[in-house]
Formats: structure tokens, sequence, C-alpha cells
């Protein structure tokens, strides 16, 4: 283990600790750290200014050489930088101690996690791995953009939107899984924003300024008005007959409408609500705003072996150059081309799933750059092969989905033949090897099915 200490400026490492195994480097700051940094480092930040450690602890954060390594501070700064580091600690036997664990795992990770170029994926894989017992909680924060933030993956990847693009990528691949529900957060459909005002609106004119006030309704000539204008110094006289009104329920009555708009002079009787938002001024009505869960993540086990293997995943994602879209937008298709199936009896299509079976196994037997080059094979043939009708996608680590529209029993058996001939594409069986599922509408429909279950009851 490498203790890594950052003193206040004049200040300097307290040298009277020393434990087998740990060496100690003090580095002024983090444009200091040398070229290479070892997975198995600690970063102790013994700094009481809350600026340089918020800018030193985003710095660590941010550099994939240096990004996943335990961080403590010497003095606690509360939320939100408390979550970005690993906590305070006392003395540096208290910051080995804690660091221990996460430095074991560390050193169970592909040193590709630590390479500068390593993807986010990997890296938010690489941090919940190191630290089992840590789910991805969303901390309640007025001030920033979408109202929750996780704030060590913002550290670490820079804007709050990359790290919902990428959790949200991570789910699809099934690498990760949303653990607890704790919200749901309205957004601007414009511009996504999240900091919304309710406004109340004249739902003729849509002016902002309207007024409640009591209204009268004459029943001799039927006007409806405020109540201030039928007042008179003998009493009730309707503003627009001049009927004297003594009786209510006789002469007058109150009417629904209390509210008028100062600008059009409409009266109605419920504003029309609409939201604003704070960020691009956008007025839409509340439910058209597009709702969005907020939940904590977990790792799931294809996100720990994911995270051992590392950059398999860019491997699998040589896949993605077969005509591929999102896990998401592939089952809204399957689901649409299910319900036509159901309505049109001459529907048809096929869905081919591919198992890849050795993926981890050959790489840790061939090393990384012969299996990318047999993946690279393998996806240049499935792209001869497909149509530009059809599409692809990948979900989890190891399967990979083929959708063929207007393809019944008859010509799949075509393509499946030619996929299951790829096995034989390299020889001594040392290949990719992988089984296949197929499901052929409309004779394996069953009449419950969604793509989502489909695809489920095939993997
Ligand atoms: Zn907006
Ligand atoms: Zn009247
Ligand atoms: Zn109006």
């Amino acid at each position: 283990m490498e203790l890594i200490y950052f003193p206040e400026p004049g200040g300097r490492y307290p040298d009277d600790i020393r434990m087998d195994g740990v060496t100690y480097h003090v580095y002024s700051d983090y444009a200091a750290l040398p070229e290479t940094v070892s997975p198995g480092s600690v970063f102790v930040l013994s700094l009481a200014d809350r600026d340089s450690a918020f800018r030193l602890l985003h710095a660590l954060r941010q550099d994939p050489r240096t990004g996943l390594q335990p961080v403590f501070t010497t003095t606690a700064f509360g939320f939100p930088l408390d979550q970005v580091s690993d906590g305070r600690v006392e003395s540096a036997l208290d910051a080995y101690t804690r660091a221990r664990a996460i430095v074991d795992r560390l050193g169970r990770l592909d040193e590709s996690v630590f390479a500068p170029g390593a993807s986010d994926q990997l890296r938010i894989l690489g941090y919940l791995y190191s630290r089992p017992e840590l789910h991805l909680v969303p901390q309640r924060l007025w001030s920033s953009e979408g109202f929750y933030s996780y704030p060590v993956l913002e550290a670490m990847l820079g804007t709050p939107q990359l790290v919902a693009t990428r959790l949200l990528a991570l789910c699809d691949r099934k690498l990760l899984r949303r653990g607890q529900l704790n919200d749901r957060v309205r957004h601007c459909p414009a511009c996504d924003g999240a900091h919304l005002n309710f406004v109340d609106l004249c739902p003729n004119c849509r002016h902002l300024d309207i007024v409640q006030q009591p209204f009268l309704h004459c029943f001799t000539c039927g006007a409806v008005a405020p109540e201030e204008r039928f007042v008179d110094q003998d009493g009730l006289r309707c503003p627009n007959c001049y009927a004297s009104l003594r009786h209510i329920g006789t002469d007058y009555d109150r009417p629904l409408e209390n509210f008028s708009c100062t600008s059009c002079g409409h009266t109605f009787i419920e504003p029309e609500v609409q939201a604003r938002c704070m960020h691009c001024t956008t007025l839409t009505p509340p439910d058209r705003l597009t709702p969005r869960t907020v939940c904590t993540y977990e790792l799931t086990d294809l996100g720990v072996q994911a995270a051992e293997s590392g950059t398999m995943e860019d491997v699998f994602a040589l896949l993605d150059t077969v005509n591929s879209v999102s896990p998401t937008y592939f089952l809204n298709l399957v689901n649409w081309l299910l319900a036509l199936a159901r309505r049109h009896n001459e529907e048809r299509f096929t869905i081919i799933g591919l198992r890849l079976q050795n993926m981890v196994e050959l790489n840790a037997r061939l090393g990384q750059q012969p299996v990318l080059d047999m993946m690279d094979t393998l996806a240049t043939r499935l792209r001869e092969l497909v149509r530009s009708t059809d599409l692809s996608t990948r979900t989890g680590q190891q399967m990979f989905w083929l959708l063929l529209p207007k393809t019944g029993q008859a010509q799949h058996r075509i393509v499946l033949d030619r996929i299951l001939a790829l096995r034989n594409l390299l020889p001594d069986g040392g290949g990719i090897d992988f089984e296949t599922v197929v499901f052929s509408a409309p004779e394996d429909m069953q009449p419950d099915a969604t793509g989502k279950l489909l695809l489920a009851r095939l993997e």
C-alpha cells in the first residue's frame, strides 16, 4: 500500500507512524503527482480549507488513474464533500485500517479500469465493486439541477447529465439494478430541467394577473359580475339591467365563477395550472411533464464480472456495429410487432438470440487483443448477414439479439444456419462459442407476452 499525503502548504507529514508494507509520499498538489500512480494508493488530504479540498478531491476522482482509490480528509467538510471522499480519518493508522478492504478489492480489478482512457461505465462499476457495502443513494440537493445528485459520480464524470446517461446505460446492460425507489421528479419536456414553478393562469389569454373575488348572478338579465360592481348605496343593484336585488335565491345567487382576469376581463371557475420551467421559461401543463424516478443503484452479479474482466465491455461493444439500437428501443419495437401480429394474422417476425458462452474464459486464456480480433470478425460477419431492416441489441454481457421483421419460420432457418456456421470461423475449437435461441411470431406467441417477458424467457 502507498500512502500519499497532501499537507497544508508548508506543512509536512507526521513521520512518527511507520507500518510494514506501507510506503509514504508527500505531494504539494494534484499536479505534482507522478505519471504512474499505483491502484494500491491511498490519499490523505490534510487540508483545512474547503475550497482547496474540493478542488483536489474532484481532480483525484476525475482522473481514471486516481479516481477509485480511497481518499480521506483530516477535516470533516459535511455534505456533499464527505461523500466524494471516503470520509474523515484521525491518523495515518486510521487511514491504513479503513483503506485496506478497498485496496484489496481494487487489486482484483482488471488494470484497464485505471487506464487514462477507461470508460465511464467501467469506472462506475469499479467504484462500486471496491466498496461492496455501498449502494448509490441519490442525495437531495436543492441547488442541483435535477434536485438529486450522486456526488461521487458527478465528481468522477463531471456533469449530472453524463451520470444520468451512464446509469441508464448500465441498467440497460444489466450491470446495475435499480434498488429502492426514493422519489419521482417531473422534468420540463423542452430542456429536461426540474426547477418548475406552478402558476395559475387565465384560461382565455394565459395572463398571470388573475384575481379571486365573490361573484353575483342577476336572475333578471343573467349578468354575472364581481360582487363589488353590484354594490349601490341602497344595497345591491345589477350593473347591467339596474334591477334591485333583494333576496338571494329569488333575485340573484352566487355563481360558480369566482376568478376574473385583469388583462382580458374573462371570468372563470378554475384557473389553468401550468408549470413554468425556471431554466428555459417553457410553459407545460402538469400532465405533459416528463416524470422520472429517482432511485438507489446496486451492482449486479454481471456488473461484478464486468468490473473484474475490465475492458471486456469493449469486446462486447464491437457487436454494437451490427445495426444496433438501445435495449429499450428494441423492446418497444418488439411490443409493437407483437401488437401487430395479434391484430393481423399474416404479420410475422423472428427474434434470434445469441448467448455468448466463453468470452471471459477466452479473455483470460488468450489475452485481450486476440479476443478483440475474434469479436471483430464475428461482428463483421453478422453485419454481412443482416438486412438493413434487421436490428440488434445487447442485454447483459452475453446476450446478443437480432430482430428480423417480416420474417417467418421458413426464412429465418436460412439466417440461423448462416449464424451457426459462424461458429466454425476459427479452427481447433479455439473460437467464440455461442448458443442460439429463436422466437417466431405468430407460431411461438403467448397471449400475455410483452417484449420484456419474451426476452427474459428466452434468455
Ligand atoms: Zn425547460
Ligand atoms: Zn341584471
Ligand atoms: Zn385573460
